[in-house]
This record gives C-alpha cells, sequence and structure tokens, in this order.
C-alpha cells in the first residue's frame, strides 16, 4: 500500500491504539472520536473509538516509537497543545473553546446547538453531543476566541476553521461567524468558515470580516439521498451558493465536504463530483464516520475499496481541471487530517 492508501485504510476502519494514547475529540467540528497522527507525509484523523477498536489496524509501542501493523511503518502521534491546559479570566478551560485539529488547525464550533437538530437532523450529526457530555461550551464569544487563537498561534496554530450550527433560517449562523472572522484578524491567522447556503449578502459579510475560504457542505450529491439525510435543508440552494462564493471568495477557496458511504449510487457520485470541480469547488470527499449517540451509529462505515476510488476520481479530475486544494489559504482543506484527496492528487 501507498501511503494515501494506508491513509484512506485507517479512515475508513479506524485504529486500535495503546488506551494511555487513545484521546480524540468525541464531538465538535468534522469527523469525531479521532486521534491525529503522521504517517510519512499524511495526516491523519484516524477513528479511535466505536468501529475502531475492532479495526485490523493496530499501533504499537516499541522502546519510544509507535508502529502501525500495516507495512510497519512509524507513526508520530500528535500531542496536545500546552493550550489545553489555560483558562480565560472566567474560569473557561481553553479546550472547550477550541481545538487543534491535524498539525496546525486550530476549529471550533462557533454555536454548539442548531434548529434543526430536535425535529429534522441530519442522520449523521453530532453537533450537540459534545455540549452534552461538557466537553465544550454553547456559545463561543468572539473575545473567547481571540484569546484561545492568540494562544494556539503561539504554539505554531497557522490556520482556523469556524463552523456553526445552523443558528436560524435568514443568516443560518453567518452573523456569528462574521463577527468571530472579525475578531481573528488581529491574529494574522486566515479563517476558514462554514455554513448552509446563504443570500449573496451574507455571502459578502463574511468575506468582508476577514473569511478567506469558505465550506458549505452539500455532504451527499444525490438529492434523493440528501432530502433522508438532510430532511431540513434545501438541496436546491447549494450550486448557486457555491457559484457565489466562487465570485467572493475566488479561485480554490470554495469546498464542500462529500461523504461517502451514506448508500450513494457511483455514477451518480462521479458525475455531480465532476460537475462541482467543472464549476471551480473543491469536493473534499471524506468517509462516513458512525458516530455513537447519532442516527446513523449502528450503521458499517465504508469500506476501504469504494472510499479508494471516489477520492482519486477527485483527485483525478481536479488536476484534469486546474482545481488546486494546495492553494487553499485555511480550513479543512488546508489541514487536510480527514480526507485523502490532497495526499492522492500528490501522486498524479
Ligand atoms: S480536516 Fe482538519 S480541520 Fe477539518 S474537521 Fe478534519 S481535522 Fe478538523
Amino acid at each position: 500500500m501507498n501511503q494515501a492508501d494506508v491513509k484512506t485504510a485507517l479512515l475508513c476502519s479506524g485504529v486500535h491504539l495503546p488506551e494511555d494514547v487513545r484521546t480524540g475529540r468525541k464531538g465538535g467540528a468534522g469527523p469525531a472520536g479521532g486521534r491525529y497522527m503522521v504517517i510519512g507525509n499524511c495526516v491523519v484523523n484516524a477513528p479511535v473509538y466505536g468501529f475502531a477498536l475492532e479495526s485490523p489496524f493496530s499501533v504499537k509501542k516499541e522502546g519510544t516509537r509507535y508502529i502501525l501493523n500495516e507495512d510497519s511503518c512509524e507513526v508520530i502521534l500528535v500531542e496536545d497543545p500546552h493550550f489545553y491546559q489555560l483558562e480565560t479570566e472566567d474560569g473557561t478551560p481553553y479546550k472547550k473553546i477550541a481545538l487543534l485539529h491535524g498539525l496546525d488547525c486550530l476549529a471550533t464550533t462557533v454555536y454548539q446547538k442548531c434548529i434543526r437538530w430536535r425535529k429534522e437532523p441530519c442522520s449523521f450529526c453530532g453537533i450537540e453531543l459534545s455540549l452534552k457530555y461538557g466537553s465544550t461550551v454553547l456559545r463561543k464569544t468572539p473575545q473567547q476566541l481571540l484569546e484561545v487563537a492568540q494562544a494556539a498561534k503561539n504554539e505554531g496554530a497557522a490556520h482556523v476553521t469556524l463552523t456553526t450550527g445552523t443558528v436560524n433560517e435568514t443568516d443560518k449562523g453567518a452573523f456569528i461567524l462574521a463577527e468571530s472572522a472579525s475578531a481573528l484578524r488581529r491574529t494574522g491567522l486566515p479563517v476558514h468558515v462554514q455554513v448552509e447556503p446563504v443570500k449573496r449578502e451574507w455571502l459578502e459579510t463574511l468575506k468582508d470580516s476577514g473569511a478567506d475560504t469558505i465550506g458549505i457542505h452539500i455532504e451527499t450529491v444525490e438529492k434523493d439521498l440528501f432530502r433522508k439525510i438532510c430532511p431540513g435543508k434545501d438541496f436546491s440552494q447549494f450550486e448557486s451558493a457555491w457559484k457565489e462564493s466562487l465570485e467572493i471568495f475566488g479561485e480554490n477557496q470554495v469546498s464542500s465536504y462529500i461523504l461517502v458511504g451514506l448508500g450513494e449510487k457511483e455514477e451518480k457520485m462521479d458525475s455531480q463530483i465532476e460537475k462541482m470541480v467543472r464549476m471551480g469547488v473543491i469536493p473534499y470527499v471524506v468517509p462516513f464516520r458512525p458516530l455513537s449517540g447519532t442516527m446513523m451509529e449502528r450503521c458499517a462505515p465504508p469500506p476501504f475499496d469504494v472510499v479508494r476510488r471516489c477520492t482519486l476520481f477527485a483527485a483525478e479530475k481536479m488536476k484534469e481541471c486546474g482545481v488546486n486544494p494546495f492553494k487553499n489559504k485555511a480550513g479543512c482543506v488546508r489541514c487536510g487530517a480527514c480526507s485523502s484527496v490532497k495526499d492522492y492528487l500528490e501522486m498524479l
């Protein structure tokens, strides 16, 4: 297996880690329940809980090194940063405000509730779980984010991901993301925001407030499946929101998560990914991760072959169309820990 394949396999199956190093966030932005590790040139957010406990992959300690059973390659486990020990003046631990993702991305869910959660939640989503577990706070204020971002920057954080639950039906959370991005300007760190499709004026507000990149996540590209998986959202709004975002944020700065393993058909997936890439949107292809406590907790994670094929296809299309995720300034695409799409692109 090459490194990108090893990464894909770990993203799909997870890895069995010695218990004393099996730390990882159990909720929050992006695929949760993972531990960050580096294998060769690849940064991986590898699942370590739930289904990962049955994974054929395991990491063992040999002296001071960690070794993966597959290919016997060395694994570097990313250590928690020092700022996790700090607290704000009002006694809120920094790690309840934002976490370090991958190697150098400070990430947070600015508002940890969602108007869709009780009535029509997205089936894979665990946004309110970390609030329930007490590992985060409901609303991270701009001042709190600035304080934590400054500390994180001193320890090497190089960019920020801001996501949010859908706050209302009008700006859908864009206002609080804009407020946060504006506060973070003082750090000089590039900022990525993630929001549902919103009106052009909100996209412009986000850009004017200091956001450098945007993710508008369709999650699944099949209309009928989308209606089942994300019943509260409107499929028809994504294309125009991507187009407007590309005009506002510029080329290579607009992305969308595409989850693999929700029950989609291969041909439909390919044609839609190709359509997105031809528009200029970066498809951030990620294996669906069943999280405990969500509606899909009992579903199986997708097979390696399916995820590999789809991720490689997205990478090939980006190469063909000149879409370059390595030019993306901030956020999940720059971090890269949850998807092998950049790793495959590098090999082409
Ligand atoms: S790609 Fe990086 S920043 Fe985005 S959710 Fe995954 S670990 Fe977090």
